[in-house]
């Protein structure tokens, strides 16, 4: 398994979709190796693509705003996007570039093990979720196979409407709250020989707490 320093040196040099034609640079993203909480927006704004840091424009600074509404700052999480270059005029990526960079997504999970991923917007979510709303789904915690992820609206929502920031702010209050939650106790091995409980679905299932 990869660390995160050499799977952001591959996306540098990344260039399996066409966004790599008109970045300035590759956003890998950024934060805690070992970040309990990961954040994943869309992809990379104008300040991102120029700067290479994720986040860093006015939805940003509010998302900053949320993390600090709940005891929390940019090194405690993990922060990255769908995609790791800009979408040219910040268009909605395409599903082909979204697929081409979940290899980059899914090695960034695996290396850092996050107790929760905060998919940021309908895009984030149809990757464990297509189809479904994120007015719908937000702020519920779901199960999906050994990832425990938690919707939110992208905070740039808040930016075209504002009547969502007060929304965003209690989504984000429930967060904290899941967070704080105490782990479940370790699951003992099935004893083969006796019979269990049937195996979950494979299909994702909501949860109310850890
Ligand atoms: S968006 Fe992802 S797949 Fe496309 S060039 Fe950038 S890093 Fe590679």
């Amino acid at each position: 398994m990869a660390d995160l320093q050499t799977l952001a040196q591959a996306i540098h040099g990344c260039t399996d979709c066409g966004l790599a034609r008109s970045r300035t640079q590759a956003v890998p993203g950024e934060g805690a190796p070992q970040a309990r909480l990961m954040f994943i927006g869309e992809g990379p704004g104008f300040n991102e693509d120029q700067q290479g840091r994720p986040f860093i424009g006015p939805a940003g600074q509010f998302l900053d705003e949320l993390l600090g509404s709940i005891g929390l700052a940019r090194p405690d999480v993990f922060i990255t996007n769908m995609v790791k270059c800009r979408p040219p005029n910040n268009r909605d990526p395409f599903p082909g570039e979204m697929e081409a960079c979940s290899k980059h997504l899914d090695a960034q999970i695996e290396a850092i093990k996050p107790k929760v991923i905060v998919p940021l917007g309908r895009h984030a979510l149809a990757k464990w979720f297509p189809g479904e709303s994120i007015g719908k789904v937000r702020a519920k915690p779901r199960r999906f196979g050994g990832l425990t992820l938690f919707p939110l609206y992208h905070p740039a929502a808040a930016l075209h409407n504002g009547a969502l920031r007060s929304t965003i702010l209690e989504d984000f209050a429930k967060l904290g709250d899941l967070l704080r939650a105490p782990e479940p106790a370790e699951q003992p091995p099935r004893d083969e020989a006796a019979p269990g409980p049937a195996e979950p679905s494979p299909e994702s299932h909501q949860i109310s707490m850890f």
